[in-house]
Parts: structure tokens; C-alpha cells; sequence
């Protein structure tokens, strides 16, 4: 696909304006997409065509949604192997790992929401006094809702917010990052042959500052989720604070994985390689600092600069790549001057640092770059503090539990952290201490799609996943019947 259209009312369409936004494909920067660049007036037929649909689809019992949702689940499944192809051209990401992780974790979102709602249970309440009546809890859908999502695993973060929205009776206007906008216009089609009707799930285009403000700005909007970074959510949910408009945001992060005395290294290093480096670092959940207990510094570091030297960075089309391409040479200029602050501070490079030299001649020009370690960068360095979201990590070491727990808490951030012990009882009383909204023992990364998700401090307001997310989608009303007199 070459040619990314807006999806709304059911068809896709063009820009008004006619205006295009060009893309390159980050591993080999050559030509790969014109996306329309949608503004207010794009944003403003899907206002139309979703307040329309919604009529029916907020009406529309919930067993016939969940079929459709199941039935966009299985067009997934379908077209597993051409998702993941452009996927990983959008994004620069492995090819293999768009296989195993992206797209069926799309498919698995539908899954999980459409049974979900299968199993909505309401709320009651018996009052005796002042008079006896019976409180229940109605749950209706907002209406016309926005999602916002980013560009590092695409369709993955964008069917995470509109499933629960579209699973609980919302209509969508959805816009996804202009840098990968692709599996999210093919979704479009296999939600329309699984028989979504239209105008439930409108995609606009473009840029953030023209169609996501729009969107932000939209008098039909009665909710927006988002997740991107820190500046922009902010930037969001003054917006829409001023329009009483609710958020979910979930934004940056700076993860740290503390490492203890008596932690596992034979576990722990190739697992936190993983946490560090999946995805080139492009995970809001991706460990950037590790803490390691001083008694184990020399041992982890050596282990773990070897494992990060073990990773093949190259052509992401390869089975073999560990590391594809950054998202863009923007992006990748950013993770730079990020190694060089860290340096600059007294931070020495332990591995990596660099563009790498011998790749295959179809990826030659791509924005890749080595995995990173840097040593000895003081916690206060902005290289540390500040997101990098890249293949980068710095490793510091530490004496006692609080200083890790203090170090881990040490910044603005508080979305994710690992912590590596075999004593669970000391691996608790860490996690209890640590700002963040997920806590991984010995372990990263693991999803049960049921559970909370969402950081603390600059990495968000709101939580996601499970009832959390059809909750942030729905409004109650209650009502109180009276019981009359006791017989
Ligand atoms: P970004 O904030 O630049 O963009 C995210 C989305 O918002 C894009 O679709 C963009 O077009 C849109 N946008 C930008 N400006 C906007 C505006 N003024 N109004 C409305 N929409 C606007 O983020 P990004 O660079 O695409 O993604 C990387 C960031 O996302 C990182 O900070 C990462 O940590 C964060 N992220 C967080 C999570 C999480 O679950 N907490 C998950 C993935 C990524």
C-alpha cells in the first residue's frame, strides 16, 4: 500500500484540501507512503458520520458487537503476514517481531475485549435508612470519543484504545502517528467486511498539530485517550481540561531495572537485555537505567555487554535481526545527543554508541544504531533523567535498597520497573516503595491484558487495560428505586 486515505463513513477518502504527507521507509530511506494530511474539516465529517452512527451502535446489544469484534479478530489473524510486512516498513522494527508480537497482540485486544463485555456485571446498593430503596448503576457509552496513539508499535497501541472504546458502544474518531499510519487504514477495511458499520470507527491522518488538535478540539468529543509523549499529553490535557473534556494519558518513561545481590544473572541479564533493547529501546516500558548491587557490578556489567555485543542490528526483512531501524534519522539524531550528554557528564561508552558500519547494502542508508551502554553517568545527568527511547542504557551501581529504591524514584517519570532478587520478600518490600505503575519481579513485560496499566508522576493520569479502560469509556447513572416500608 502506497496510498494511505483517511477511513470515514465507511470509504476511504482523500484529503479536502488535497494536501499529502511523504514518507520514507526508515531501514532503507526510500520513498514508501503519501498519507493524506487530514485537518479540522476531515475531523469534521467523522464528528458528522460518527454522532450519526452512534444511534444504532450505542444501542446495539453487546453480544452483536463482541461478534463483530471477534470477526475483526479473525480478519487479523487472516492478514497476519501483510500487517506485519508493513508494519515493519512503517516502523524499521524486525519482521519477526511485527509477526510475534504487534499484530497478534492486535487480534488479542479484540479477543479480550469483546468477550469482556460479555461478561459486564452492574452494581447494586440496598439503603435502609434514611428510607429503604435499591441503588443500581447503569453504564451507557459517551457518545463520540477520540484516540490518539503513537508510532512505535502501531496497530498494537491503537486497537488498545479503540477496542474498548468500540466494544462499549462508542463511536471513534481515531487518528494514528503519521509515521506509521498504515496497519491502522487496513484495519479499517477488515473492520468494514467483518461488518462494522460505518461511521463507528473513523481514521483521520496527519499531523499532530493539525488533525490530533483537531480531534483534541472537536465539540463532539466527549473523551480523549492518548498515549504519546510526555510535552505533547500536557500540552493535551490543558486542552481538553478546559473543556472539561476527560483523559486517559499514558505517556514516557525512564524505567529503571534494579538489580540485587543475590539476583539470578543467568535470568536477569538476557531478560533485562530484552527490557533494554526489544524494539531498538522503543518501548515506553524499555529499561534505560539499570541499578546494580555494588557486589555484583563487575560480573552484571561484564555479562550484559556481552549480551548487548551479541545482538544483530541489521535489516529487519533478516530472521536473524535482534535491532532494526530506528523510526526515522530525526529520531535517531535525538538518541545521539542523548549518548553525548551522557558522555559529556563523564559517562564513558561501554558498547555501542555508534551508527554500524557493515550493513547490507539494501539497509546501508537506514537510521540504525548499535545497542549502548553507558557507564559511570552521574543519576542527575539529563541523559539519565530524560526519556531517550532508544537502545540506550546507563548502568549505575548501589549499597543498599533504599539508595536503588531512591534512585529508581529519582525522576519524573513513573510508568514501569523490574526488580531482580530470588527473595521475594525483599523483591516486595522494593516494589511497595517504587513509583511506578508497574512493577515486573523477575520478569519484563509480561501482560495479563486484565490488569491496570498506566504510570504515575509525568508518565500519565489514568489507567488502561481491562475494566479500566471500559470504565474511562462509559458514564454511569444510578438509579434509587423506593422499597417502601419494611412488611
Ligand atoms: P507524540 O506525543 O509525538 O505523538 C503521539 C501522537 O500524538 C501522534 O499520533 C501525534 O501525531 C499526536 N500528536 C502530536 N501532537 C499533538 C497535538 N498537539 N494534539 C493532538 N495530537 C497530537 O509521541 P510519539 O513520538 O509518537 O511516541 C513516543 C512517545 O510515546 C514516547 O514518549 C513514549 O514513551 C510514549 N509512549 C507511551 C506509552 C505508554 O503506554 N505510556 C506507550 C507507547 C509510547
Amino acid at each position: 500500500m502506497q496510498q494511505v486515505d483517511h477511513f470515514i463513513n465507511g470509504a476511504f477518502v482523500p484529503s479536502v484540501s488535497g494536501a499529502r504527507i511523504a514518507r520514507e521507509n526508515p531501514a532503507t530511506s526510500e520513498p514508501l507512503r503519501s498519507i493524506a494530511r487530514g485537518d479540522a474539516a476531515e475531523v469534521a465529517s467523522a464528528a458528522i458520520a460518527a454522532s450519526r452512527a452512534f444511534e444504532a451502535w450505542g444501542r446495539t446489544p453487546s453480544v452483536e458487537r463482541s461478534r463483530i469484534m471477534l470477526a475483526i479478530a479473525a480478519g487479523i489473524d487472516a492478514r497476519l503476514e501483510e500487517l506485519a510486512h508493513l508494519e515493519c516498513e512503517d516502523t524499521g522494527k524486525p519482521l519477526s517481531l511485527a509477526r510475534t508480537l504487534d499484530i497478534p497482540r492486535a487480534a488479542a485486544n479484540f479477543r479480550f475485549f469483546a468477550t469482556a463485555i460479555l461478561h459486564d456485571a452492574s452494581e447494586s446498593f440496598m439503603t435502609e435508612r434514611p428510607a429503604r430503596a435499591l441503588n443500581y448503576v447503569l453504564r451507557a457509552p459517551l457518545g463520540v470519543v477520540g484516540c490518539i496513539s503513537p508510532w512505535n508499535l502501531p496497530l498494537y497501541l491503537f486497537t488498545w484504545k479503540i477496542v474498548p472504546a468500540l466494544a462499549s458502544g462508542n463511536c471513534v474518531i481515531a487518528k494514528p502517528s503519521e509515521l506509521t499510519p498504515t496497519t491502522a487504514t487496513v484495519l479499517c477495511d477488515i473492520a468494514r467486511h467483518a461488518g462494522l458499520p460505518a461511521g463507528v470507527l473513523n481514521v483521520v491522518h496527519g499531523l499532530g498539530s493539525e488533525a490530533g488538535q483537531a480531534i483534541v478540539d472537536c465539540p463532539a468529543v466527549r473523551a480523549v485517550s492518548f498515549t504519546g509523549g510526555t510535552q505533547t499529553g500536557r500540552r493535551l490535557a490543558a486542552r481538553l481540561g478546559e473543556r472539561l473534556v476527560p483523559a486517559s494519558l499514558e505517556l514516557g518513561g525512564k524505567n529503571a531495572a534494579i538489580v540485587c545481590e543475590d539476583a539470578d544473572l543467568a535470568l536477569a541479564v538476557p531478560e533485562i537485555a530484552r527490557s533494554s533493547f526489544l524494539n531498538q529501546g522503543e518501548i515506553c516500558l524499555c529499561s534505560s537505567r539499570i541499578l546494580v548491587h555494588r557486589s555484583r557490578m563487575k560480573e552484571f556489567t561484564e555479562r550484559f555487554i556481552a549480551a548487548a555485543r551479541g545482538l544483530t542490528v541489521g535489516d529487519p526483512l533478516n530472521a536473524e535481526t535482534d535491532i532494526g531501524s530506528l523510526v526515522s534519522k530525526a529520531h535517531r539524531e535525538k538518541v545521539i545527543a542523548a549518548i553525548e550528554r551522557g558522555v559529556a557528564d563523564g559517562g564513558v561508552i561501554a558498547c555501542g554508541g555508534e551508527v554500524p558500519k557493515s550493513l547490507p547494502a539494501r539497509v546501508a542508508n537506514g537510521a540504525f544504531l548499535q545497542p549502548t551502554v553507558l557507564l559511570g553517568v552521574p543519576h542527575s545527568s539529563s541523559c539519565v533523567q530524560d526519556e531517550t527511547f532508544g537502545p540506550v542504557v546507563t548502568v549505575h551501581g548501589f549499597d543498599r535498597h533504599r539508595d536503588a529504591v531512591a534512585m529508581s524514584n529519582d525522576t519524573r517519570y513513573g510508568l514501569s520497573a523490574s526488580v531482580w532478587t530470588r527473595d521475594l520478600a525483599r523483591a516486595h518490600r522494593i516494589a511497595a516503595r517504587l513509583h511506578a505503575g508497574t512493577i515486573w519481579v523477575n520478569c519484563w513485560m509480561v501482560r495479563d491484558l486484565r490488569v491496570p496499566f498506566g504510570g504515575v508522576k509525568e508518565s500519565g493520569i489514568g489507567r488502561e487495560g481491562g475494566s479500566e479502560a471500559l470504565r474511562f469509556f462509559t458514564d454511569t447513572s444510578t438509579v434509587c428505586v423506593s422499597l417502601g416500608e419494611a412488611l
